[in-house]
């Protein structure tokens, strides 16, 4: 499916060490480990610190959700280790790769490890660097774009607009034993105007009745992003009642988002308006807007 990626060039290398410098981005020390975050899927919404990071790793962990487009900035000759997980082997794999990270950095490698989004969101990342942080091996964390955030702009969707929600609660799907996590369905229900939900595709309908019994409206807008940022990137506009018919139709990785903020996306589908389509200047029907002249 994937292509290899195309090494860089020299004469691109050394633009990036130039990026690097003029930054004083730090370097990368051999012994250490970086966990760094590739953002969620668009190449270019990888940070400069994390190019950087690919750039001079001499080892490179990197999940599914990574796009491999990156790793064409690797050093020729870096070594590149698939980490993926596959569903519910997830446990094993986990201890495999923190203990991977241990033995290379103790070969005095420079070890990055590259994971989708934020390596903090989700996504293990402090469960990793806790491991090391018990090896004593030295690590940095290199924060990245979370799909719950980028994904939703990408999509239209302000993740806070002041007109809709002074909150937003990231949830997770996905329990350590692959079930929906015991949550307190009330709390969120009735706490935050908007939910953003990561790998939670699977579980929507269950999501959705256990709202709608906590006292959320069945009429909610809500949305799922599926592939966000990336060209096949594919929004479903529905109501938190429909959630679970519109969450079979969709593709993995998603991310759901429930509230009025969804409106917005009538507004700000700045990728459809690139295609063509017209938005709607007043998506909240506030007489209030004043249109720009
Ligand atoms: N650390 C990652 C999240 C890892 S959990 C981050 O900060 O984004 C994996 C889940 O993230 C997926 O199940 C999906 O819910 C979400 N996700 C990651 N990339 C995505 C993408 N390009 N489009 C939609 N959802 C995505």
């Amino acid at each position: 499916m994937s292509k290899s990626p195309v090494p860089l060039r020299s004469s691109e290398r050394a633009g990036l060490a130039r990026v690097a410098g003029a930054l004083a981005l730090p370097e990368f020390q051999p012994g250490s480990v970086w966990l760094a975050g590739a953002g969620p899927g668009a190449p270019g919404l990888v940070t400069v610190l994390g190019l950087h990071a690919i750039a001079s790793a001499d080892v490179i962990l990197y999940d599914a959700l990574v796009n491999e487009t990156l790793l064409a900035f690797a050093r020729p000759g870096a070594e590149m280790i698939y980490a993926g997980k596959r569903r519910g082997k997830a446990s094993a794999a986990q201890a495999d790769i923190s203990r991977s990270l241990i033995a290379l950095a103790r070969k005095r490698k420079r070890v990055l490890r590259l994971k989708g989004g934020d390596p903090f969101v989700f996504g293990r990342g402090g469960e990793e660097a806790l491991a090391l942080s018990r090896a004593s091996i030295p690590f940095r964390i290199v924060p990245g774009v979370t799909a719950g955030i980028g994904g939703l702009a990408y999509a239209g969707i302000p993740v806070t607009h002041r007109d809709t929600n002074h909150v937003v609660t990231f949830v997770t799907g996905h329990g350590t034993d692959g079930n929906l996590p015991e949550l307190d369905w009330v709390a969120l229900a009735s706490g935050s105007p908007t939910l953003v939900l990561y790998m939670a595709v699977a579980h929507a309908d269950e999501i959705a009745s256990n709202l709608i019994a906590a006292g959320r409206a069945a009429d909610d807008p809500a949305a799922i992003v599926s592939d966000a940022t990336l060209d096949r990137q594919n929004v479903r506009v529905t109501t938190l009642g429909a959630l679970g018919d519109a969450a079979r139709e969709s593709t993995a990785p998603a991310i759901l988002v429930i509230g009025e903020n969804v409106k917005l996306r009538a507004g700000l589908d700045w990728i459809g308006a690139m295609a063509g389509h017209l938005l709607n200047p007043d998506p909240l029907k506030r007489e209030s807007v004043k249109v720009a002249s």
